[in-house]
C-alpha cells in the first residue's frame, strides 16, 4: 500500500491514529446484526457443526486410548468452566470499577493433549484428514470402533503421508503431536517468536521442526511452498481452513451443556459476553460461530489483540480484511503473546464473522503480564500471557454506555449478565518459564 492510501485510510478511520501509536483501543462495531441476518455470510451452518461433533465422537474411543489424559472424559477433548470470584475482586481493584455481572473462565488453557485452544481446531483437522485417507483406502468405515487406528497397520499406512503447518507455537503443538501419534510424517514451520520449549517438546514427539527468523506469515508461506512439491503432503492452512474453524465451533454446544449443568441461564434478561484472544482469527472466530449457533443473539463475542498485532481489528474496522497488514501501518507485530503475533488476519474469518462480532479491543504486553500475575495471586491459576487478553473485556463492556444502550441492556440486565473470559493457553508451560512470566511484573 502506498503512503498516500495510508493517509487517506487514517482520515477515513481516525481510530487508526491510536492504533498506530500503539495505544490500547476499544471498538464496538455499530454494523453488527442478528444471527439470522449475519449467518448467510458465514457460509456454514448447524449441520456442519453437527458433522464435526459426530466426527469427534467417532474418534473418541481412539483418543481415550492414544492419550490416557483424555480417558476420564471418554476421549472427548473438553475444558472446565469455572467461576473466578477472587479475580473479579482483583479486577475491580485494578480498574477502580465495580463489576456488576458474574465473571467466569473457560479453561482451554488446560485442554488435554496440547494445553491450548488449538487442541480444538488443530487436532480436529488432523483427524478429518486421517479419516478421509483411511476411508478412501478402504481401511476404515464410519461405523467402526476407531480405536483400531492404534494398530500397526494404520501407523504404516499413515507413514506414507505427511502433514505440514506454519505456526507461532500452539497450532504446531496440536498438529504435531496428533499427526505424529497417528503415524504421519509431520513438519512444523515455526516463526521466530516460537518458544524454545515448544520446539523441543515437538522434537521429543518425533516432529520435524523447521525454524525461521521471520514472523508467522513467512513461516506459513515457506511451509506451504514446501508442501506443494509433495503430492502426499497435506498443508494445514491456518489462515483459510474451514475445517479448523468447524473444529473450534463445536465448543458452542459443549459450553451450552456446561451452562445447563451449572444452572446458568442465557437469554434476553441474562446476556452472555465472551472475550476471546485473537491471532489470525480461526480459533476465536470458530468458537464465536459455535457460540452464536448455540445461544443466538443473547451471546456477545468480543475479540482481544495485542497493541502490536491488532490485525483483526484493523481488517474489520477498515473493511480491508486480509488486504492490509499491521506492518503497512508501521506496526512491528512484536509481542510476547504466543499465538497472537499475527500481522495479517484471516480473510475468511473476518469476512464471514464481522457481522456477528460485537467488538474488538487491544492491550499492551505489560498489561497482560500484570493480569497474569493478578490471576496467579487471586486464583492460583497460571496462564500464558496471550490467555489473559480477554480479562479486561468486562470492564470495557460495562463502561460503554453507548454500546449497552444499542443492545438495550439496562442496569438490572447487566447485573444478570455472565462474562466469560476464554483462557486460551498456558497449561503446558514449564515451571521455569512460568516463573519468568511472573517475574516480568516486577520490571
Ligand atoms: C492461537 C491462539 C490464539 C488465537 O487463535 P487464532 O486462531 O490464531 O486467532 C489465542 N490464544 C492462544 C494461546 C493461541 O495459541
Amino acid at each position: 500500500m502506498t503512503e498516500l492510501n495510508i493517509d487517506k485510510l487514517i482520515s477515513h478511520f481516525p481510530l487508526l491514529q491510536q492504533v498506530i501509536a500503539l495505544e490500547e483501543v476499544v471498538w464496538f462495531n455499530p454494523n453488527v446484526t442478528t444471527l439470522e441476518r449475519g449467518l448467510p455470510y458465514v457460509g456454514l451452518g448447524e449441520q456442519d457443526i453437527h458433522d464435526a461433533s459426530l466426527r469427534l465422537q467417532r474418534f473418541a474411543p481412539y483418543l481415550a486410548k492414544a492419550f490416557p489424559e483424555t480417558h476420564v472424559t471418554n476421549g472427548i477433548i473438553e475444558s472446565e468452566l469455572i467461576d473466578i470470584p477472587a479475580m473479579k475482586l482483583a479486577l475491580e481493584t485494578h480498574y477502580q470499577q465495580p463489576i456488576k455481572g458474574r465473571l467466569m473462565m473457560k479453561k482451554d488453557s488446560h485442554l488435554p493433549i496440547s494445553g491450548s485452544i488449538k487442541a480444538r481446531g488443530g487436532i480436529y483437522e488432523v483427524l478429518t484428514h486421517a479419516e478421509k485417507l483411511a476411508i478412501e483406502a478402504g481401511l476404515l468405515c464410519e461405523s467402526d470402533d476407531y480405536s483400531k487406528l492404534l494398530e500397526p497397520e494404520f501407523r504404516n499406512f499413515f507413514q506414507q503421508y505427511s502433514i505440514a503447518v506454519g505456526s507461532t507455537g500452539n497450532l504446531g503443538m496440536s498438529i504435531g503431536i496428533m499427526s505424529a501419534k497417528l503415524g504421519f510424517t509431520v513438519s512444523v514451520h515455526m516463526s521466530a517468536d516460537a518458544r524454545a520449549w515448544k520446539k523441543s517438546k515437538l522434537r521429543e514427539h518425533g516432529v520435524n521442526v523447521v525454524e525461521y527468523q521471520q514472523d508467522y506469515g513467512v513461516a506459513v508461506e515457506k511451509g506451504r511452498k514446501e508442501a506443494e512439491q509433495d503430492p502426499r503432503c497435506f498443508f494445514i492452512d491456518d489462515e483459510n481452513s474451514q475445517t479448523l474453524f468447524l473444529g473450534y465451533s463445536v465448543a458452542g454446544e459443549r459450553l451450552k451443556q456446561q451452562f445447563e449443568l451449572q444452572g446458568i441461564v442465557v437469554n434476553e434478561q441474562h446476556p452472555l459476553f465472551v472475550y476471546l484472544p485473537c491471532g489470525v482469527g480461526g480459533g476465536p472466530g470458530g468458537v464465536a460461530f459455535g457460540l452464536k449457533m448455540a445461544f443466538g443473539d443473547h451471546v456477545h463475542c468480543i475479540f482481544a489483540e495485542p497493541t502490536h498485532s491488532p490485525c483483526m481489528l484493523l481488517g474489520v474496522h477498515s473493511g480491508l480484511h486480509d488486504e492490509i497488514a499491521v506492518q503497512d501501518l508501521g506496526i512491528d507485530n512484536l509481542t510476547a503473546a504466543d499465538g497472537l503475533a499475527v500481522g495479517r488476519a484471516s480473510g475468511f474469518v473476518g469476512r464471514a464473522m464481522e457481522r456477528l462480532l460485537d467488538g474488538y479491543y487491544t492491550l499492551t504486553d505489560e498489561h497482560m503480564y500484570q493480569l497474569l500475575s493478578e490471576l496467579n495471586q487471586a486464583e492460583g491459576i497460571q496462564l500464558e500471557p496471550s490467555a489473559l487478553a480477554g480479562m479486561p473485556g468486562v470492564i470495557h463492556v460495562e463502561q460503554n454506555s453507548e454500546y449497552l444502550a444499542r443492545l438495550q441492556i439496562d442496569e438490572s440486565t447487566l447485573a444478570n449478565a455472565t462474562h466469560l473470559v476464554w483462557a486460551t493457553g498456558g497449561g503446558m508451560v514449564p515451571k521455569e518459564e512460568m516463573a519468568a512470566y511472573l517475574e516480568k511484573l516486577s520490571v
